[in-house]
């Protein structure tokens, strides 16, 4: 979030989720894609702890919305691809 631009909405590079379908809505991939997973570890470099209860955040509604989609492909889809999980639950 920075003061360069102006634009409302989300910018067309976000690779943000399309739900329920949890779709990329820049690049069409499973999100999280591997251009937003790249940027994820970007942005929380310093703060895996705080990446990872993102993901589980977005993990647990893709559960609720994926209903069809076995738990285990949606955790390693999820969270799965983290370099270090500071805690396993
Ligand atoms: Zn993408």
């Amino acid at each position: 979030m920075t003061a360069a631009g102006g634009a409302t909405g989300p910018a067309a590079d976000e690779h943000a989720p399309v739900t329920p379908e949890w779709s990329c809505g820049t690049c069409g991939d499973a999100w999280p894609c591997s251009a937003k997973r790249a940027r994820l570890l970007v942005e929380y470099q310093v703060d895996l702890a705080s990446l990872s209860v993102y993901l589980g955040s977005c993990l647990a509604s893709a559960s609720q919305d994926l209903r069809t989609a076995p738990v285990s492909a949606l955790q390693d889809r999820f969270i799965g691809w983290l370099p270090r999980s500071p805690r396993q639950f």
